[in-house]
């Protein structure tokens, strides 16, 4: 009895294994925006976690022992990256206290607390928005712990990870004993902290390059180029945080890898562009993020139905700020809620001017890799991502070009061994894709319409991820 029990189950792991081994996907259209090349009845086969065949239909066979999951009337794609994602944040209105000061409603222990028990939350927020890699552009030392429980998990994004920012300017607010951003006033303190970063092993290094009348551009310039050394000598790339067309110029004539966020105080110019071209920088443009805090604050919230059904609904239900007792409201948002009009328009101003720069550097052939800063107030974890192909539809982008930005692109921001194997639908690659009801060329509103997502080669249909049933 004890035997055949025994001999049961050892059947039923060989048969597991024999699915989890080798999936093929049939019928479907596969798309790979790295080339922009498209299949009609396509065969993806995938083996283990590795993708070891896609193409024709024709010039691929379908191993006998594969599970078959016909794909007909379906589109497939990498999964999405997002390259600009915060997890020390949750996206809620406590999440800045440095920002708006309202730990007297939420202390900021208490809200760290929330986000460290929702971590496995949030990573599945992700799969079920299809992003089946971010990047973590900044956070604690405990950022590190993030990325190797993400790993570790199969129902999580891959992630690399920035460490604590380096920055310009201090903000108190955040430390708890291991603070996300870090004021270095020295050279040697630079260095010195970049050392320690090192150690471990960092996908980027973030430098928070604030300026503003008391931080001009040239007396942190010094911090940033020792910083660029220090990271290069260890061959560890900067990512650099630079809006305006000035700090981001510096920024890359000392050498970073990566400028996160749009430049929005005015247009590109022809020598700025042709810098990013000459040093092949990839530019994270996070047009959602510009609209979010302004929104939140003035009660004018725009979450996309796709935030509204996968975003986690504690997160959301803090961004009513009507809900705040009046005495407890911070002066921004007073001032944001007593002047939602030009708060709306200085929104649409910043776009007006990140949305027409995109264009430029697409068209100049630049990368750009689509990103959120999901984790700031208001912008969802998972589904930001969503708001953020609309707003580069509206830049201009085509919706190939959006896909592309979010797949090959992002892929080369996120970098390392990772990096060279995600992104794109091709033998050796890891067999991360989403298989979409609609065709997301025709419109980039399809990219949401998901209804399988495979992580590693392990199949989730939507419906069995967090929110998948609304
Ligand atoms: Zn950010």
């Amino acid at each position: 009895m004890k035997f055949r029990v025994a001999l049961a189950f050892a059947w039923s792991i060989f048969v597991l294994e024999a699915n989890a081994g080798k999936i093929a996907l049939v019928n479907g259209t596969l798309i790979n925006p790295g080339t922009s090349q498209i299949v009609q009845k396509a065969t993806v086969v995938i083996d283990g976690e590795r993708v070891a065949a896609a193409g024709d239909a024709k010039a691929i066979s379908t191993p006998k022992d594969a599970r078959v999951i016909d794909c007909k009337g379906e589109f497939i794609l990498p999964g999405y990256i997002d390259t600009h994602v915060h997890f020390f944040q949750s996206g809620d209105l406590y999440t800045r206290p440095d920002v708006v000061d309202l730990t007297s409603v939420r202390p900021y222990p208490e809200e760290v607390g929330w986000i460290k028990r929702n971590l496995s939350d949030t990573f599945e927020r992700y799969l079920r928005s299809g992003i089946t890699s971010v990047v973590d552009v900044g956070g604690p030392f405990w950022n590190f712990e993030v990325r190797k429980v993400a790993n570790a998990t199969a129902k999580a994004p891959r992630v690399a990870v920035a460490g604590p920012l380096i920055s310009s300017v201090a903000r108190p607010q955040l430390d708890l004993g291991d603070p996300p951003i870090v004021k270095i006033d020295s050279v040697g303190q630079a260095r010195e902290f970049v050392r320690k970063l090192a150690a471990e092993k960092p996908d980027l290094v973030k430098i928070w390059y604030i300026v503003d009348k008391d931080h001009p551009v040239d007396s942190f310039r010094p911090i940033v180029r020792a910083t660029m050394e220090e990271s290069h000598t260890r061959k560890i790339r900067v990512a650099v945080h630079a809006t305006e067309l000035e700090t981001a110029r510096a920024a890359v004539e000392e050498g970073a890898d990566v400028l996160v966020h749009s430049v929005i105080d005015k247009p590109v110019d022809d020598a700025f562009v042709k810098l990013l071209k000459d040093r092949h920088i990839i530019l994270c443009p996070t047009l959602v993020v510009f609209e979010r805090y302004g929104r939140t604050f003035a009660n004018k919230l725009n979450l996309t139905p796709e935030e509204k059904a996968w975003g986690n609904p504690e997160v959301i239900a803090t961004l009513d700020v009507t809900k705040i007792p009046q005495d407890k409201l911070p002066d921004r948002i007073k001032k944001a809620l007593g002047e939602s009009g030009a708060t709306l328009d200085r929104i649409t101003k910043i776009h007006d001017v990140a949305l027409k720069n995109l264009k430029t550097l697409e068209d100049a052939g630049i990368t750009i890799a689509a990103g959120t800063d999901a984790g700031n107030i208001g912008t969802i974890h998972g589904p930001a991502l969503f708001r953020e192909f609309q707003l580069m539809q509206e830049a201009g982008l085509t919706p190939m070009q959006i896909v592309q930005c979010t797949t090959a692109n992002a892929a080369k921001l996120f970098g390392g061994e990772t990096g060279a194997h995600i992104g794109k639908i091709e033998r050796g690659y890891f067999a991360d894709l989403v298989i979409l009801r609609s065709n997301p060329l025709d419109n980039i509103k399809n990219a949401s319409d998901l209804d399988t997502v495979i992580k590693n080669g392990v199949v989730y249909p939507v419906g069995e991820l967090a929110a998948g049933s609304r």
